[in-house]
């Protein structure tokens, strides 16, 4: 058995349509949102309906990097979101994401001490259940990959392989062969029958800003359609995720 959970940062507006196409495949999604990080963002409307079928988490207000603010500005950012979500679908957000991935210890005791459950970071390339519930990692990122784009979805032939020699090493530890690393898909796709066959967890987490900006949206449809063909995948949420973490322990 593998689970499957996706999640979203930022709480830009493309994410409706991010949470439209895992919704074809039944896939879960977990929404980490800001309240004033980017210019075409969600409104408290969209945001509740998000929550309908998919979780919302908490992403602080403004995007700031945690670990150069006041431990007062901080919890401002950390708790504010809380609060700020919470009001707007009525029940508890447990779960936070550091902006840019960037905590300390901390910033990690001041999101249990805001109430939070857990907190993701971005870290890659894990295939196990949470061991730490304020530093829950990832194991992929959607991003183009292996070569390096511009904003039209075009080749950036600047540092054209720039993605393949930082990201090289986490794909490995996934065990994709280099010949599979032609693309973000084929690589993919090998990550996921490498999770598929060890079991585990299998953690995709993206920007839909990025999808749109380089243009992923194909990408991100014919990864779900390949792994939701699969027998023994659950699909969960990060907190359903975490949950189960905790039962086990
Ligand atoms: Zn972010």
């Amino acid at each position: 058995m593998l689970m499957v959970t996706t999640s979203w940062d930022d709480g830009d507006l493309s994410d409706t349509k991010v949470a439209g196409i895992l919704s074809r495949y039944k896939a879960k999604g977990t929404f980490y949102i800001t309240k004033r990080y980017r210019e075409n963002r969600l409104s408290e409307n969209q945001i509740r309906a998000l929550s309908l079928e998919h979780e919302i988490g908490a992403h602080t207000l403004t995007h700031p990097n945690l670990t150069a603010l006041s431990q007062e500005k901080d919890f401002e950012e950390i708790q504010g979101s809380k609060t700020w979500l919470e009001g707007i679908v009525g029940r508890e957000v447990s779960l936070f994401c550091y902006p840019f991935g960037l905590y300390n210890a901390t910033v990690a005791s001041l999101v249990q001490k805001a109430g939070y459950r857990g907190a993701r970071t971005t870290a890659h390339s894990h295939t196990e259940l949470p061991t730490s519930a304020y530093e829950m990692p990832t194991t992929l990122h959607i991003y183009p990959f292996p070569f390096r784009k511009n904003v039209s979805g075009g080749y950036y032939w600047g540092r054209l392989l720039q993605p393949f020699f930082e990201r090289y090493q986490g794909y490995r530890t996934l065990g994709v062969p280099w010949w599979k690393m032609y693309s973000w898909l084929s690589a993919a796709k090998a990550a996921f029958d490498y999770g598929y066959k060890q079991g585990g967890v299998f953690h995709l987490w993206g920007h839909s800003w990025e999808l749109e900006r380089y243009g992923m949206w194909n990408d991100l449809e014919s990864f779900l359609r390949y792994i939701s063909s699969k027998q023994n995948v659950r699909f969960v949420t990060n907190g359903e995720l975490l949950e189960m973490s905790k039962n086990k322990v």
